[in-house]
């Protein structure tokens, strides 16, 4: 996980800060350091994370649980980032690319062995063979979950 670290200086960062504090300034919210880190790193994994793997993602120059707890709900209550429960009971958060919520309504996939999650692209639901919905779905919030073994864990499997 450590690898995916940008070093603190580097221009590609500082490019990534702007980016976030033009969100947070956006939603009324001040571009304080510890928002712009998790911001920053949410950006650069660009997958949902758990509150402990941001802690991870933040590395040494770490912030404490409490604050970063608390700046998540912060966030999620600003529509900066999403928060989900995809049936494991854990809560994650990922950030929002799209200002429109609505707009970025995509599902996720969760590896039942390594819990790593994988985000799918939007997906429509639509009857086939001329099946109708019926009307009370109109309007509804829809949450699919899909779960399974990825990749990775379907090869690692092969050779044990
Ligand atoms: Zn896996
Ligand atoms: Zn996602």
């Amino acid at each position: 996980m450590g690898t995916d670290h940008i070093p603190p200086d580097s221009p590609t960062l500082s490019a990534v800060h702007a980016e976030m504090k033009a969100r947070l300034r956006a939603k009324g919210l001040r571009a304080t350091r510890p928002r712009l880190a998790i911001l920053a790193q949410m950006h650069i994994l660009a997958r949902p994370l758990s509150h402990p793997e941001v802690m991870e993602a933040l590395g040494e120059a770490s912030f404490d649980r409490a604050s970063v707890y608390r700046i998540l709900a912060d966030l999620t209550a600003a529509d900066l980032l999403r928060r989900m429960d995809l049936g494991d009971k854990v809560w994650r958060y990922e950030l929002l690319s799209h200002v429109d919520r609505e707009a970025d309504d995509h599902a996720h996939f969760l590896c039942v062995l390594c819990k790593q999650i994988t985000c799918l692209p939007e997906v429509e639901l639509r009857p086939v063979r001329g099946g109708v919905l019926p009307p009370e779905l109109t309007g509804a919030e829809i949450h699919l979950k899909v779960t399974g073994r990825c990749g990775v864990c379907m090869a690692g499997q092969s050779f044990s």
